[in-house]
């Protein structure tokens, strides 16, 4: 599959065709198109398409990768600069890509937590889900990708408004252990005291109500993962040991 990137409002999506679409961009998009170096706000990994909606994050991850990959993830440059995209961008990537190729999946998973935008979120979810973005299909499966702070970072529980627009949440738990969370997912200062609890909590609720609710952790993290696993039992979601990214 020939890679093109196409810009709108200076955000790079990746597809094939699109020559209509070329000409109706102005002069200086159409020089953008030759810079491949822009920030792509939706990215294309496996059979989905990945939305990267903010660079902010409440957390420091250990096992973050994304100042060691430069702010690229596989070929696509995560950077947004600041510049995050607003729904109207989204909307348009998120048809762009679906009339170029179709994709299983809509995921919320970029270099930055999709909580911090949550009314983004719902916004291209909802969008989604509705079939107002039509030709993507009605009920599209919608994926979020989340370190779990969201009812801290918007000042209360967020699940009941990813009912029925989210049909699975993955949630970077990481540990059982409080005090190896805080080593692990150092978090902001504000979030240190009551983070692990809104993690515990967000799975909780959201496995109640949510298709698929996932708890992550990595392997070989001195984490110990039989207790973590009995965790996340017992908040009713699904254990997933996962390898560290290749570096
Ligand atoms: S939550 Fe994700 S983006 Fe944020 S620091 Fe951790 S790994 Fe990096």
């Amino acid at each position: 599959m020939p890679l093109f990137f196409f810009f709108a409002g200076g955000y790079g999506w990746r597809g094939t065709g699109g020559a209509t679409a070329f000409y109706e961009l102005g002069i200086n998009d159409r020089i953008n198109l030759m810079n491949a170096t822009k920030p792509a706000a939706a990215y294309r990994y496996h059979t989905g398409l990945y939305l990267n909606i903010t660079n902010r994050c409440p957390t420091t991850c250990v096992f973050c990768i994304k100042n060691k990959w430069k702010m690229d993830y596989r070929g696509s440059n995560l950077d947004l600069g600041g510049a995050e995209p607003d729904t109207k961008t989204l909307f348009a990537l998120i048809k762009a890509e679906w009339t170029q190729a179709p994709f299983d999946e809509l995921v919320f998973c970029g270099y930055g937590e999709p909580t911090m935008r949550l009314d983004v979120l719902l916004a291209a979810a909802g969008a989604v889900k509705s079939g107002a973005l039509a030709p993507v299909p009605a009920g599209l499966r919608v994926r979020l990708n989340t370190n779990g702070l969201g009812g801290l970072v918007n000042g209360g529980n967020i699940v009941p408004k990813l009912k029925d627009l989210v049909d699975s949440v993955h949630v970077s738990l990481n540990t059982a252990d409080p005090a190896q969370w805080l080593t692990l997912m150092r978090p902001r200062p504000e979030y240190a005291q009551t983070g692990f609890k809104c993690v515990l909590d967000f799975i909780r609720d959201a496995a109640r109500v949510i298709p698929e609710t996932v708890a992550t952790a990595i392997k070989d993290n001195g984490v110990d993962l039989e207790k973590f696993t009995a965790l996340v039992k017992e908040l009713g979601a699904r254990p997933r040991i996962r390898a560290r990214l290749e570096e």
